[in-house]
């Protein structure tokens, strides 16, 4: 089964110039959503975590099942303001300005193995982000993980972890 025919690509989304890869349809497709998260689950299991953490908002759709399957926990890497009690918060830039990114503080034991979660990476930005997040906690990240990875845009070499994807996608 290929995954991929079941991503609808849409043209010059969100604005003109961007490919925008729609996990919605793969989501709603139960044969093909079952098979990407066994494929990840193949390859989260290598780096035995102790906990995924998803990255807002697709990350979830992603990281909740799969910790489900594994039998490890779930956490969630939020933007600012969203989560309550004392939270980590992370600055980092974006192509226009800047953005943050949070997660509780009390969720990941130091010292843990945690896998970051996303459905996509493109520059790299987010999951490089969310690595340094999660190593103020002082857990270490042993791995992250995409559904698709663009190519050509450089996005990896952003992550100071291994980092795998199920499909490389143009950009
Ligand atoms: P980046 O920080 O540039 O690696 O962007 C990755 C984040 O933005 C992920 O959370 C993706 O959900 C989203 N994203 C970026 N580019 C795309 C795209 N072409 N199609 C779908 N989602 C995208």
């Amino acid at each position: 089964m290929n995954i991929l025919d079941s991503v609808r690509v849409v043209p010059d989304f969100p604005k003109p110039g961007i490919q925008f890869y729609d996990i919605a349809t793969l989501l709603s497709d139960p044969p093909a959503w079952r098979e990407t998260i066994s494929q990840l689950r193949e390859k989260a299991e290598f780096y035995k975590p102790d906990m995924l953490m998803g990255i807002e908002s697709r990350g979830f759709l992603v990281a909740a099942p799969l910790a489900m399957e594994m039998g490890v926990g779930f956490g969630m890497i939020r933007k600012k303001g969203k989560l309550p009690g004392k939270v980590l918060s992370y600055e980092y830039d974006l192509e226009y300005g800047s953005d943050v990114i949070e997660l509780q503080a009390d969720l990941v034991a130091p010292g843990s193995n945690i896998v970051l979660v996303d459905d996509l990476l493109a520059t790299g930005g987010t999951m490089g982000a969310a690595v340094n997040l999660v190593e103020q906690a002082e857990a270490k990240v042993v791995a992250s993980l995409c559904i698709i990875e663009l190519e050509g845009l450089g996005g990896r070499d952003k992550i100071s972890c291994p980092f795998e994807a199920l499909l490389q996608c143009p950009a």
